[in-house]
């Protein structure tokens, strides 16, 4: 993702046409959201859809998932929470040239004191590597990085809620991977755009090492 300024992300907010860059590539609407409390580990997911048929759901083909890619947002302001995004990909305010869909889209979004849904997990995203596995195959989660965000707590809470979603779908650790494990084949030239540093915060010099394996372990410690 790019960096925002949190002027320009209000902006998108009021009136309802901005482009905030999520680590995918690219942003979204109103909405309803209402808490429901699920899973094992207790972590409280807040449901905010994408409209059914609408922006990033208007044609989503279905998922069995049989992964989980992690990502961060790379988005620094101070407003650029879970809820932010959510109600960003609820108004189709992240489009994307280079997938079939035309928007960016993912099914959770963490921060250090939220998790907030966009997507059935039954229905393909559209953020990790366009018309490829990551995306037919694999449940995406959003950890934000909004400036004042506890990063540990945010790690926490995407482990518990990770750990909750293997288990709902039989989903080994194995098949945990960060968005730098899919290979970017951009839909509209064919052309390869490799592989992106993403959750940067976990990769080291580009890649999984140490603090990739210590968030796996922390993961789990939740199972
Ligand atoms: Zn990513």
């Amino acid at each position: 993702m790019k960096k925002l300024p949190l002027s320009l992300l209000l902006a998108s907010l009021t009136t309802g046409t901005a482009l905030l860059l999520s680590c995918g590539s690219d942003l979204p609407a109103q909405s309803s959201l209402s808490p429901q409390k699920n899973f094992q580990n207790s972590v409280k997911i807040t449901q905010a859809l994408i409209p059914e048929g609408r922006y990033g759901r208007a044609k989503n083909g279905r998922m069995s998932p049989r992964y989980i890619t992690i990502h961060s947002t790379q988005n620094y302001g101070a407003g650029a929470d879970a809820r932010t995004h959510a109600r960003l990909l609820q108004r189709g305010g992240l489009t994307s040239r280079n997938n079939s869909l035309g928007y960016l889209t993912w099914h959770f979004s963490v921060d250090a004191h939220s998790i907030y849904q966009s997507l059935p997990t039954n229905e393909q995203g559209q953020h990790a590597d366009y018309e490829g596995t990551g995306n037919r195959k694999s449940i995406g989660i959003e950890m934000c990085e909004n400036r004042g965000n506890s990063r540990a707590a945010t790690l926490d809470r995407t482990a518990r809620l990770t750990a909750d979603l293997m288990r709902q779908h039989n989903i080994p650790l194995s098949h945990v991977v960060p968005h730098q494990h899919w290979e970017r084949i951009r839909y509209s030239d064919g052309k390869n755009l490799g592989h992106k540093n993403c959750p940067n915060f976990l990769m080291t010099n580009g890649r999984p090492g140490a603090k990739w394996q210590a968030f796996l372990n922390q993961i789990k410690s939740h199972l």
